[in-house]
């Protein structure tokens, strides 16, 4: 008889889950998408911007050139389908979900983002397994600190497609983002008076939204344009906590995550999705090999869904790292970010885009689809030779360790110590 096909249900129809969908479809594994939401186009008000790492896969997809607000067409999805629980059985897995509809399946993939039901239901099967596997540590790692009211705002004159704008001030900062057609993305970040840790969660209020865009209203985006140009012409907006965190456990046997579930970030550096994307991608490499095996023992599968795990949480704490440093230094959070923003930041451009464009380089992608032209050209490692970097790194090291003597030698002496 005929091996059955393996079957991946994957929950969560955004970026991570979609890319995933289209990744096994050029793989022919089969799938499924669970979305809850009725209408996967659903706008919520927000955009993204890709980097090289997101956009060379969707190039590998073949649906690069097609995003410009256009849907790609998906095989299988359920939509409205709020996936509630993981059952195990001998066959594989099931999904369950508040219709107590039933769907079955070799694996489950969590892209259900950052407030993941498939990443609960994980640690609950690790742990009834391995008790304390997953630790209560882990468990309340996604803390938020920050609040984004985001938006996409018309052409304003003074922001040009292609401008990239970052207005740091204290304890806030506006991320703007022009597209092609000249509207404009834009994210008005603060910091919040205390830090919520996932569940705790705190909603604002109408009027508290209001008071957050008008608060800002007078600050400088980029010569006369203020923040006021860009909320005056936003017809829709939202606003999120900005959680952080990368988890430790992404995967449990036959229970994976991908995306925002188990690697969260602010946009600041926009990583989240291209990060996701590229997630999708590596997955998809693993599920392909596992459903192209004529048996597989369970071991040698989560040997390597853990491979996928590990490689991909290594390449991520960077990423998270400079996510967390940027947020702060952008809200110029204490005295050593607003001299790191304003004194070494603007003159070693370099240095940061040399570090973050090797990161880059690195990301993975489809092992089975031949890069296109697009991501065939300027994607060598770059040169060691220069040695400027590390020269730079060595001033900046110095000029903080001067700037901290300097304050604290003042502190001291108004301390009359
Ligand atoms: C203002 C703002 C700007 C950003 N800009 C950028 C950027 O420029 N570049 C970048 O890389 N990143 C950016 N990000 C981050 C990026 O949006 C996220 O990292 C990305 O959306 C994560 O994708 P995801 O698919 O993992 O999760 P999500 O986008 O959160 O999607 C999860 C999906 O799962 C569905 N779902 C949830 N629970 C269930 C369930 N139980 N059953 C079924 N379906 C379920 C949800 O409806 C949703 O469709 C930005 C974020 C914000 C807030």
């Amino acid at each position: 008889m005929e091996k059955p096909r393996f079957k991946v249900i994957i929950i969560g129809g955004s970026i991570a889950g979609l890319t995933l969908a289209h990744c096994l479809e050029l793989a022919n594994v089969d799938f499924i998408v669970l979305e809850k939401h009725h209408d996967l186009l659903a706008t919520i008000g927000g955009s993204v911007g890709l980097m090289p790492n997101g956009y060379r896969i969707l190039d590998q997809l073949g649906i690069y050139h097609q995003l410009q607000g256009v849907a790609c067409p998906i095989r299988l999805s359920a939509l409205g389908a709020h996936s509630t629980a993981i059952d195990r059985n001998s066959d594989g897995v099931s999904v369950f979900t508040d219709s107590r509809t039933r769907f079955n399946g070799d694996l489950v993939v969590g892209a259900d983002g950052v407030h993941s039901v498939t990443r609960s239901q994980m640690w609950h099967v690790a742990n009834s397994v391995d008790a304390g596997l997953v630790t209560e540590k882990e468990m309340h790692v996604l803390r938020a600190e920050y609040v984004c009211l985001f938006g996409i705002s018309r052409p304003v004159d003074g922001i040009n497609p292609g401008d990239q704008i970052i207005s740091c001030y204290d304890n806030k900062s506006i991320l703007v983002f022009p597209s092609k057609d000249a509207s404009i993305g834009w994210a008005l970040i603060k910091k919040l008076d205390r830090g919520y840790i996932l569940p705790d969660s705190a909603l604002l209020s109408n009027a508290e939204v209001q008071t957050m865009g008008q608060a800002a209203a007078d600050l400088t985006i980029y010569r006369d344009v203020r923040f006021r140009d860009l909320w005056i012409r936003t017809p829709r907006y939202s606003t999120t906590l900005l959680q952080e965190g990368l988890l430790d456990t992404w995967h449990y046997g036959r229970i994976v995550c991908v995306g925002d579930s188990v690697s969260k970030m602010t946009p600041n550096i926009a990583q989240g999705a291209n990060t996701a994307i590229e997630g999708a991608a590596a997955l998809a490499n693993i599920v392909r090999k596992i459903s192209r095996m004529p048996e597989i023992s369970e071991d040698h599968m989560n040997n390597l869904l853990q491979g996928y795990a590990q490689n991909q949480r290594k390449r991520l704490r960077v990423l998270h790292a400079i996510s967390r440093s940027a947020t702060r230094t952008h809200t110029r959070r204490n005295w050593m970010t607003k001299f790191i923003g304003r004194y070494v930041y603007p003159y070693t451009p370099n240095a940061a885009s040399r570090t973050f464009g090797k990161i880059i380089v690195e990301a993975p992608f489809l092992d089975y689809v031949p890069l296109q032209a697009l991501c065939r050209d300027g994607w060598e490692t770059p040169s060691e030779s220069p040695g400027i970097t590390q020269i730079t790194i060595i001033c900046v090291v110095l000029i903080i360790i001067v700037a901290y003597a300097v304050s604290f030698s003042l502190r001291a002496r108004s301390s009359g110590i």
